[in-house]
């Protein structure tokens, strides 16, 4: 499907521009191309930008970061044209692990792959250190180095281009091609111009995505999002909360009141043969949000035990103690069909369902595609959870 001819179809007139300027009080734009156009509302979605730490060095050729297309393109021509062999990545998030995973699998290639992070574990805004420890010892295993808790303070270069980089230890790591990937900040430079109201982390919105301006809505990665639990700005940036918040605005402007509940950080990703995703407050998470939290952690089967081809999954869960409320969860699977059960999770979690809702919980069962029932690790994790907070009064002979 040519998405262009869609929109065209659709009576949508497509300009592929970069805008520079927008002028509120005339709501008017004006494009690089030098096209100036009148809106009567104007959406404003312009997404993120790599955050590059102010590090010596962070400048030389070789050091890459990924946002766009284009920015795929030249790593793809650096390495075709440079064949470097030693990679770094800079920060154990998503993206650096889901890219060095794949490097890792090209045909003909032996790159050395190492991962810097600041935090003890990898993906640490995902899993708990016990969850992640079981991914950094699957990436060992792999052939990454992995190096956690160090600190990257320079990058150094031999004519331009890099060489090395330098830790707080010290230590120097070699280097033919770094990759950055610590974290986005929101483009706000059009916003700002235009006199909009700054959040925390991005564009001011209400529940309905409107900026401070009337005839302004914005929606994605560049505006300030709220945390379905505690209703708080984070600093969350993906794709399903962007796609929703697009379609919400349509509606909104087609007239209907739908407001955005927030975000629970829903992400998944897969590294070699391990999947892991994630919704909600980790334990850590949900401890550094004031919460007292009640664990439990289900070791499961992507099928029924006897069938052939039966993957190991693992989930936790996490509860919040005084509401009984379930608030996160995350899980780590050898088989692609259990990362799906984190939207249960996280519907689970957005219906306010508490411990004893889910120990009643009925899934639906069949051998060769689900856990066995008396598996069901959302149930047995409720259950253990239930004998974590049960009041020492009903026990019976108590
Ligand atoms: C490598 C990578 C992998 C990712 N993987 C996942 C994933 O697996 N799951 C997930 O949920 N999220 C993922 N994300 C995040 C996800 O891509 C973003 O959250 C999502 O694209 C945000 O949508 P958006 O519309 O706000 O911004 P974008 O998709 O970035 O779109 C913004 C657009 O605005 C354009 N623009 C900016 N300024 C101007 C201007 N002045 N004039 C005209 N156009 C302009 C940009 O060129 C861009 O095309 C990933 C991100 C990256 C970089």
């Amino acid at each position: 499907m040519n998405p262009d001819k869609m929109f065209a179809d659709s009576g949508i007139e497509m300009v592929v521009d970069r805008v520079e300027d927008i002028d509120a009080a005339q709501k008017q734009l004006k494009t690089a191309g030098g096209k100036a156009i009148p809106y009567d509302k104007l959406i404003l979605s312009p997404g993120s930008k790599p955050f590059v730490p102010p590090i010596p060095g962070g400048d030389l050729d070789g050091v890459v970061t990924l946002r766009s297309l284009s920015d795929a393109e030249n790593i793809r021509t650096y390495l075709d044209t440079h064949n470097p062999v030693k990679l770094v990545f800079v920060g154990a998030g998503f993206i650096s692990l889901e890219v060095a995973a794949l490097l890792k699998q090209v045909p003909d290639k032996q790159y050395g792959i190492e991962i810097i992070e600041l935090m003890d574990c990898p993906l640490p805004l995902m899993l708990d250190p016990e969850l992640g420890k079981i991914i950094h010892e699957h990436l060992d295993g792999n052939g990454f180095n992995m190096r956690m808790g160090q600190k990257v303070s320079k990058i150094i270069g031999q004519d331009d281009r890099v060489s090395a980089v330098e830790l707080d230890s010290g230590e120097r790591v070699d280097a033919d091609m770094v990759f950055m990937n610590v974290g986005t900040r929101p483009n706000l430079e059009l916003a700002k111009h235009m006199g909009l109201e700054m959040g925390q982390y991005g564009i001011k919105v209400n529940e309905f995505l409107e900026t401070s301006n009337p005839d302004v809505l914005a929606a994605g990665d560049c505006i300030e999002n709220y945390h379905f639990i505690t209703q708080k700005p984070v600093p969350i940036q993906l794709r399903g909360p962007a796609v929703i918040q697009g379609r919400l605005l349509a509606k909104r402007l087609a007239g209907y009141d739908i407001p955005f509940p927030g975000l629970l950080g829903s992400s998944a990703v897969k590294l070699f043969n391990k999947y892991i995703a994630a919704t909600g407050f980790n334990e850590t998470q949900a401890r550094n949000e004031g919460f007292d939290p009640v664990c439990a952690t289900v070791q499961s089967g992507s099928k029924h035990a006897m069938i052939p081809g039966m993957q190991p999954w693992t989930l936790k869960l996490v509860f919040d103690r005084d509401s009984h409320r379930l608030i996160g969860g995350q899980i780590i699977s050898d088989s692609e069909a259990p990362v799906k059960e984190i939207d249960a999770v996280n519907a689970l979690i957005v219906g306010r369902q508490t411990i004893s809702d889910l120990v009643t919980l009925m899934c639906a069962g069949n051998p060769d595609c689900s856990s066995e029932p008396s598996k069901e690790p959302i149930t047995i994790a409720a259950e253990q959870a239930l004998q974590q907070v049960r009041p020492a009064s009903s026990v019976r002979g108590v």
